[in-house]
């Protein structure tokens, strides 16, 4: 605090470490404190904080609805109580959001799909936002999963400006022709005090950007999206905003730190958009990363002692409300216009000090603390959508889980593969593809990953509530079907079974899975018998053998594959099949065809047993990892001869496996 202090910066600046951060700067630009240390240094000294919250995904409250129970230390309402420490801590401040706000929870799909939008309804992530008095927020891939119009109607009664450089109804021959679908950048009037009490006028341009590669792999998603390269929308973009009077550039930018080096389109672009000159600080987003944090340390271009990205300010807050990113500027008045110094970017945890009695069933008329305001926003909601998850919609008699999916085993994926499966033969009945085999691919959505080792669907046998629809179909997709040959059934094995690290023959306590594949990559196909062999290279013949009723699949064969609308437009990096061979009209969530199996089905018993078997290495031995709570069903992978190692570090559970 004391550099500060020296530094003229009106109150004190409560983050870890930014006093130390400032004598480190190594700009040059620090002032002296000689003689001058009066009203006249203090004048035209401004101490700008920028806050950040991103990837919301409709975390609201600090409430786990697919669990049903209290998510301490998440939700912007826990986030609110931290905004409101920040902002008193600091003369002049700003929030802004950086997109993935609308969905992402049950609460967020109630809204899209079931409550809606009547005109003059407020979604509460809007409202919510309103209370906190957000200076602007740019949309998230996600933002768009309800579709353009939903998105609109949502900002509509925001009182604050969305932006959005390199998304557009229609590309033009170059970036600054783009139809883009929102503002690209907006100029905020504000007014700035500085260190000795005085007013200044100030005009903050705020820009935003959205990741490419996530419109262009899905065009059937919502309307039609078209995106640009952030950083080709940046060297365009930035300049203007710049020539339109904008005293500091501030980009809410919904990318990832990702490679250094720029390649037109990519997905994580914070490393070369940060290289875009005018750009003052830099908001990133999209991959739920913290920064600065020791976990890029010693990346080239990053600097994680300062939180700067090639020099340039910069900070990632998270995801869910977990944490706020924060990024101290001192500003200086000049002749003509304002010299920019960063003072220190840091993220901080919101769960910080934060009373609990703050998330106490709001009542009427109740304090005005920020995190009751957006309880209140948010309460009718939240009542509502906690009531609905707690309905009854069906009996399993049988334990539902995926902590083994990537063995083949999965109970819970059984059951969205038959319910699908069943929604499908009913569509296709009568149809010329009633003839065809059909089978039924599912990977596990919820299996570890950025959710860490409690993110597994374990649901004990007995009834089944609306929470577990949502457990076993976290995501708003569609079923879908394609027609495929049985060389493309093969591929598409082949891709999922990429999962997994190369395994030497006679190998001893190796690796099974690739840490960089995500598990919602790894579709399981059921209707078909097949045999995975990790010894082989990835992509390179892996599928050692594939049959349906104990006759080779021959390249020339057909299927119908059940999937999602998510898998079918090429979501997970698979190609996306042509329209023409993609049935999915109508179209119904997953989660409800799989409500309607269990209406009509009575009790379920999916079954345990293997969907496939990797290939035989007697003698070989790996180490799987999985969700604690996977002990309690060692018995349903008895035939890969389990022996528990323990717990990591990461809170995974080990398991020594013999294929
Ligand atoms: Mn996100
Ligand atoms: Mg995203």
């Amino acid at each position: 605090m004391a550099p500060d202090a020296a530094h003229g910066v009106r109150g004190p600046i409560d983050m870890r470490g930014t006093g130390a951060q400032a004598q480190r700067d190594s700009e040059g630009t620090a002032p002296r404190d000689s003689a001058d240390t009066g009203e006249s240094h203090d004048s035209g000294r401004v101490h700008l904080r920028v806050l950040q919250t991103t990837d919301l995904h409709m975390q609201l409250m600090p409430f786990d609805y697919t669990a049903g129970r209290p998510a301490p230390g998440t939700g912007l309402a826990t986030a609110a109580a931290l905004i409101a420490r920040l902002r008193a801590t600091a003369a002049n401040s700003l929030l802004f959001d950086t997109g993935d706000l609308l969905q992402g929870t049950a609460l967020g799909d109630y809204i899209a799909l079931e409550r809606g939008l009547a005109p003059g309804q407020t979604h509460p992530a809007i409202a919510a936002m309103n209370t906190l008095g957000y200076d602007a927020i740019t949309p998230g891939n996600h933002d768009f999963d309800f579709g353009l119009g939903f998105l609109r109607r949502a900002l509509e009664a925001a009182r604050f400006p969305a932006v959005c450089a390199n998304l557009s109804h229609a590309l033009g021959d170059t970036p600054g022709t783009d139809r883009t679908l929102f503002a690209p950048f907006t100029l905020l009037e504000r007014s700035v005090e500085d260190a000795a009490g005085h007013r200044h006028p100030i005009r903050i341009g705020v820009i935003g950007f959205a990741p490419p590669a996530p419109f262009c792999a899905a065009p059937a998603r919502g309307a039609r999206v078209q995106a640009r390269d952030i950083v080709a929308a940046a060297r365009t973009w930035v300049p203007r905003l710049r020539a339109a009077g904008a005293d500091l550039v501030i980009a809410l930018a919904h990318t990832g730190i990702g490679p250094a080096e720029h390649r037109p389109g990519m997905e994580n672009a914070a490393i070369p958009l940060a290289r875009v000159p005018g750009i003052d600080a830099l908001l990133a987003g999209h991959t739920h990363a913290l920064f600065p944090a020791p976990a890029f340390a010693g990346r080239p271009g990053l600097d994680v002692a300062t939180g700067r990205i090639e020099g340039t300010p910069a900070v990632m807050g998270g995801s869910h409300g977990t944490h706020l990113g924060v990024i101290d500027l001192e500003l200086r008045r000049r002749t003509r216009g304002w010299q920019v110094r960063h003072v220190g970017s840091e993220v901080v945890a919101t769960a910080q000090d934060t009373p609990p009695r703050a998330f106490a069933a709001p009542e009427a008329g109740a304090g005005t603390c920020p995190a009751q305001a957006v309880s209140r926003a948010v309460a009718s909601d939240h009542a509502a959508i906690r009531a609905r998850l707690g309905d009854i919609v069906g009996t399993t008699r049988t334990p539902l889980h995926n902590h083994f999916a990537m063995l083949g085993v999965a109970p819970a994926l059984r059951l969205v593969m038959q319910a699908q499966r069943t929604h499908v033969a009913r569509l296709l009945a009568g149809t010329p593809h009633a003839r065809l085999p059909i089978l039924s691919a599912v990977a596990p959505f919820r299996a570890g990953g950025l959710g860490g080792p409690a993110n597994y669907t374990d649901i004990a046998a007995g009834p089944l509530s609306r929470r577990a629809l949502h457990d076993l179909a976290p995501y708003a997709d569609t079923v879908c079907a394609v027609r495929v040959t049985g060389a493309e059934l093969r591929d598409w094995l082949e891709r999922a079974a990429a999962a997994f690290l190369p395994v030497a023959a006679d190998a001893r306590d190796a690796p099974l899975c690739d840490p960089r594949v995500p598990a919602y990559t790894f579709d399981l196909i059921e209707g078909v018998d097949y045999v995975i062999d990790p010894a082989r290279a990835p992509g390179d013949g892996r599928i050692a053998a594939l049959t349906r009723a104990g006759v080779p699949v021959h390249p020339d064969d057909s299927f119908v594959v059940v999937t999602n609308s998510y898998r079918a437009t090429g979501g997970g990096g698979f190609r996306s099949v042509a329209p023409e061979r993609i049935l999915c009209r109508p179209a119904t969530l997953t989660r409800d065809a799989l409500a309607a199996h269990l209406a009509r089905s009575g009790p379920v018993s999916p079954s345990a047993a293997p969907l496939w078997r990797f290939h035989a290495r007697p003698g070989s031995s790996v180490v799987f990892e999985t969700g604690p709570g996977a002990a309690a069903h060692l018995d349903s992978i008895a035939h890969l001869r389990p022996e528990p190692l323990g717990r990591g570090a990461d809170g995974y559970l080990r398991l020594r496996l013999h294929p």
